[in-house]
C-alpha cells in the first residue's frame, strides 16, 4: 500500500511538479500536491490544509526560498522543507539549509527524493514527539507547582537537626504563619520558635524520639502566627537518610487543624459539661475520678470525693416554678465554685447534686472544704427578691479507705450524703454506720437503743479552769458506752450512729438528764460548778428542745445559768435559720451557749456574732501543737482577739502541758480544758480531784 502524503510544492514549473510527483509515486507514496507559484497561493494553502511536507523550487523568485521559509515560520509550520536546485545554486542552498530547510536535492539526482523524503519526515515525527514529551513534562511541572502553591497545606523539607532548620517552605508559609518564606528560612530557629511555649518541649521531644527510631514524625501542636494568633497544626514528616543510612532531612506535610480541634472542643463541651451550669458533668467526673484513683494509687496518697445534695430542692422546684430552680442551681453553682476558687472543680452530677474531688486529700481536708461549701449557701439566694434557703448535706469518702475503685467510693460517698440528710448535720464521713443495709449497723443500733434505756452510758466529766487563777469554773459532760463486752466504747464511734439512727433525740435526752441532776448534786455538796453538755445538728433543730430543758432545769431546781451548751459551727450552718430559732429562745431561757470546735469550720466571726452565743472553744488541733508550731499560736491569738473584740469568753482546747497553759495566758485567753489539768473521769471522781486541786 502506498503511503499518503499531504504536500506543498513551491513552482512556477507545472512540468517540474509533474516530475516530482511522478518520482514520489515511484518511491512508494500515494502523494497529494498542491502547487503554489506566488506567496499569496503558498498563505492560502498553508490556512487550509494539513501539510506534511515542501518542496521548494530554488529557481521560483517569489517567494524565493528563504521568503518561503520565513513564511512557515510565520504560520508556525514545524514540518520538513527540501530544495531542489540546479548544481549553480549553491549559495542559495547553504543560505537555506542555515534558514531551516532539512535537505536539498538537486534536479539531476531526482532518484533520491523518494528517502530524503522518507528520512524528512522521520525526523520531523521524532521532533515533534520530543517536543510534545517536552511540553507535557512542563505541563505536568506546572500543575505540580500550581497544587503546592495552592493546596491548603504547607510542604516543607528541614534539616535533621534539634531545630528543624527549614531548608525549603512552601508558600502558604505565608498564610499559616504571616512570614514569607524568605523571611522564614533566614531563622534556622523559626519552627521551633513558631511552636507554643507550652507545647514546644513535647514536639522537640517527639520530633528527636523519631529521628533517633527512624519512625516518621507525626504530632499536633500549637503554633503563634506574626501577629500573635495561635492556630493548631497536624505535621507529618519522613527522614531522608544520607548515603550511611543517616538521617539528613525531614520532609514533610503540614496542615492547619484549627478548626477541627474547635470542633472536637465544641463536642468536647457537650459531652462533659453541663448546659445549665456549665460545671463539668458526670461523665468527665467519673473520668477525672478514675485518672487520679489510678495516680493516687501510684504516689500512694489519699484522695477524697465530696457529694452534696441541696436539701428540700423539690418543695423549691414545686413552689418556685422549675425555671426559678434552674436560677438557684445556677447561683448554687457559681458559689460552690467560688468556694473552691476553681471553675472547672466542681462537678454538677444531676438535679441539685453537685461533687468535687480532692487529689492527695484526706477526711481532714474534705471537712474542711465541706465546711466551706456549706457557708457559702448559707446566706439565702434571691429569687425575684425573695429569699430562698438552700441547705445541703455532704458525704465525704476517701481513698483508699473507703474503696479503691470508683465504683465503691461513688456508692460510698451517696451512702454518706445520705447519712448526713438523716442525720440533718453535715459532713458525714463514710463508716460502715452510713449503711443501712449494713447488718451489723442494725445490730448495733439495736444495741445502743438498749443502752440507753437501760443506764449503760455514763459521763465523764472534764474541768475546765481559769487561765487567771487556776479556779475551776465547770465541767463539761462527754459520754462514754459501757458495753458489756467491748468495754468502754469512746464517743466518736457511736454519736454518728445515733444521729443517723434517730437515737440522737433520746441520747441526748438522757446525757442532758444525768449532767444537770450531777450539777444539782455538786451544788449540794457546796461548789457552784457549771456544767456543759454538747449537742448535735439534729437537736438544734428540735422544736421541743428549749422547752424540755427550761423544764428539766425547773424540776430539778437548777439555775439556768449553770447550763451550758456546745454546738459546733457546722451543726448550726446545716439549717443557719431553724437552729437560730432554737438559740434564741434557750438564750432567754437564760441558758449559756458556747461554739465548740472553733476554726475547722469556715463561718466567719462576723457571722457567729449574730448567734446569741457568749463562749468560743478553739479547737484542740490548734492549741496541742501550738508550743511549736509558731503557726498555730499566731492562729490562737488572734482567735483570742476576735473573740474578745466580739465580747466572747475565749476558751482553749487539749493543753497538754505548760509551755501552753502559760502561752494562753499571755495571750489573754479565758479558760482551758486539757490532759495538762485533767482528763475526762468519772463524776464519782471528779469530787476527789476538785478537793486535791
Ligand atoms: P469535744 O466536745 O470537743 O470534747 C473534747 C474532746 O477532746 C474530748 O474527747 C476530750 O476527751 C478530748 N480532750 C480534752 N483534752 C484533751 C487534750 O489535752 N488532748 C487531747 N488529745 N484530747 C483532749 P471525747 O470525750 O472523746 O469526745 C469527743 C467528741 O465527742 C467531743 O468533742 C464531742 O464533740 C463529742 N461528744 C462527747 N460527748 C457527747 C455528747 O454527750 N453528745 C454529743 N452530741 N456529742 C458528744
Ligand atoms: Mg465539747
Ligand atoms: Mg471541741
Amino acid at each position: 500500500m502506498d503511503t499518503p502524503l499531504h504536500l506543498l510544492i513551491a513552482t512556477d514549473s507545472e512540468s517540474s511538479a509533474d516530475a516530482l510527483l511522478a518520482e514520489l509515486r515511484r518511491a512508494g507514496y500515494a502523494p497529494d500536491g498542491t502547487r503554489v507559484e506566488d506567496e499569496d497561493g503558498l498563505r492560502n494553502a498553508l490556512a487550509s490544509g494539513s501539510i506534511e511536507l515542501v518542496l521548494a523550487d530554488a529557481a521560483l523568485t517569489d517567494p524565493s526560498p528563504l521568503r518561503l521559509l520565513s513564511v512557515l515560520e510565520e504560520h508556525a509550520w514545524d514540518g520538513p522543507v527540501i530544495v531542489l536546485a540546479q548544481e549553480s545554486d549553491e549559495a542559495l542552498v547553504v543560505a537555506a539549509l542555515h534558514a531551516g530547510a532539512g535537505d536539498y536535492l538537486t534536479w539531476g539526482r531526482l532518484a533520491r527524493l523518494g528517502s530524503a523524503v522518507g528520512r524528512e519526515l522521520r525526523a520531523a515525527h521524532g521532533r515533534r514527539r520530543r517536543e510534545e514529551a517536552e511540553r507535557a513534562r512542563k505541563e505536568a511541572e506546572e500543575r505540580y507547582q500550581a497544587l503546592v502553591d495552592e493546596i491548603p497545606a504547607l510542604t516543607y523539607i528541614s534539616w535533621a537537626d534539634p531545630f528543624g532548620s527549614p531548608v525549603y517552605v512552601s508558600p502558604q508559609i505565608k498564610t499559616l504563619t504571616g512570614y514569607t518564606p524568605a523571611e522564614w528560612l533566614a531563622d534556622r530557629e523559626s519552627w521551633v520558635r513558631s511552636i507554643h511555649p507550652e507545647d514546644r518541649e513535647r514536639v522537640v521531644a517527639e520530633l528527636t524520639r523519631c529521628r533517633e527510631q527512624g519512625q516518621p514524625f507525626s504530632c499536633e501542636y500549637r503554633t503563634v502566627t506574626r501577629e500573635g494568633r495561635v492556630t493548631w497544626w497536624r505535621d507529618d514528616g519522613r527522614f531522608l537518610t544520607d548515603g550511611d543510612g543517616r538521617p539528613q532531612f525531614l520532609r514533610g506535610l503540614i496542615v492547619d487543624v484549627t478548626e477541627r480541634k474547635q470542633a472536637d472542643e465544641t463536642i468536647r463541651r457537650l459531652m462533659y459539661y453541663d448546659a445549665l451550669t456549665g460545671l463539668p458533668n458526670r461523665s468527665l467526673l467519673l473520668e477525672r475520678l478514675q485518672k487520679e484513683l489510678a495516680e493516687s494509687r501510684t504516689l500512694g496518697r489519699a484522695l477524697a470525693l465530696l457529694l452534696l445534695d441541696l436539701d428540700h430542692f423539690r418543695q423549691v422546684n414545686n413552689t418556685l416554678g422549675s425555671e426559678n430552680g434552674d436560677r438557684v442551681i445556677q447561683e448554687v453553682a457559681r458559689r460552690l465554685s467560688d468556694a473552691v476558687g476553681g471553675a472547672d472543680q466542681v462537678a454538677r452530677l444531676r438535679g441539685d447534686e453537685f461533687a468535687l474531688l480532692l487529689p492527695g486529700g484526706d477526711a481532714t481536708l474534705g471537712r474542711q472544704v465541706a465546711a466551706r461549701l456549706l457557708k457559702a449557701l448559707a446566706q439565702p439566694v434571691m429569687i425575684h427578691r425573695l429569699p430562698v434557703e438552700v441547705g445541703a448535706s455532704i458525704g465525704i469518702a476517701v481513698a483508699p479507705d473507703h474503696g479503691e475503685e470508683g465504683e465503691t467510693l461513688l456508692r460510698r460517698v451517696d451512702l454518706a450524703m445520705q447519712a448526713a440528710k438523716r442525720a440533718g448535720e453535715s459532713p458525714v464521713v463514710y463508716s460502715s454506720a452510713c449503711d443501712p443495709y449494713d447488718p451489723h449497723r442494725l445490730v448495733v443500733l439495736g444495741e445502743l437503743r438498749r443502752a440507753i434505756e437501760s443506764d449503760q452510758l455514763v459521763l465523764h466529766y472534764q474541768p475546765k479552769v481559769d487561765l487567771k487563777d487556776g479556779k475551776v469554773l465547770g465541767a463539761e459532760a462527754l459520754v462514754r458506752w459501757r458495753h458489756p463486752k467491748q468495754g468502754i466504747v469512746p464517743p466518736d464511734r457511736f454519736i454518728g450512729l445515733a444521729e443517723q439512727g434517730g437515737l440522737i433525740k433520746a441520747l441526748t435526752g438522757w446525757v442532758l438528764d444525768r449532767a444537770v441532776a450531777d450539777c444539782r448534786s455538786w451544788e449540794l455538796e457546796g461548789r457552784t460548778l457549771s456544767v456543759a453538755v454538747n449537742l448535735s445538728a439534729r437537736n438544734l433543730q428540735d422544736p421541743q428542745l428549749a422547752d424540755h430543758i427550761a423544764a428539766l432545769l425547773e424540776s430539778r431546781g437548777l439555775p439556768p445559768g449553770r447550763l451550758e451548751l456546745e454546738l459546733t459551727e457546722s451543726a448550726v450552718l446545716a439549717d443557719p435559720r431553724r437552729a437560730a430559732e432554737t438559740l434564741e429562745r434557750l438564750d432567754d431561757s437564760g441558758v449559756a451557749l458556747a461554739i465548740d470546735d472553733f476554726g475547722t469550720g469556715y463561718s466567719s466571726l462576723a457571722y457567729l456574732r449574730k448567734l446569741p452565743v457568749s463562749q468560743l472553744k478553739i479547737d484542740k488541733s490548734f492549741v496541742m501543737a501550738m508550743s511549736n508550731n509558731h503557726e498555730d499560736s499566731m492562729i490562737v491569738r488572734s482567735t483570742a482577739d476576735l473573740g474578745h473584740n466580739l465580747g466572747l469568753t475565749v476558751v482553749a482546747e487539749g493543753v497538754e502541758d505548760k509551755p501552753t497553759w502559760d502561752m494562753l495566758g499571755q495571750f489573754g485567753c479565758d479558760a482551758a480544758q486539757g490532759y495538762y489539768m485533767a482528763r475526762p473521769m468519772p463524776g464519782a471522781e471528779l469530787s476527789a480531784w476538785l478537793r486535791d486541786h
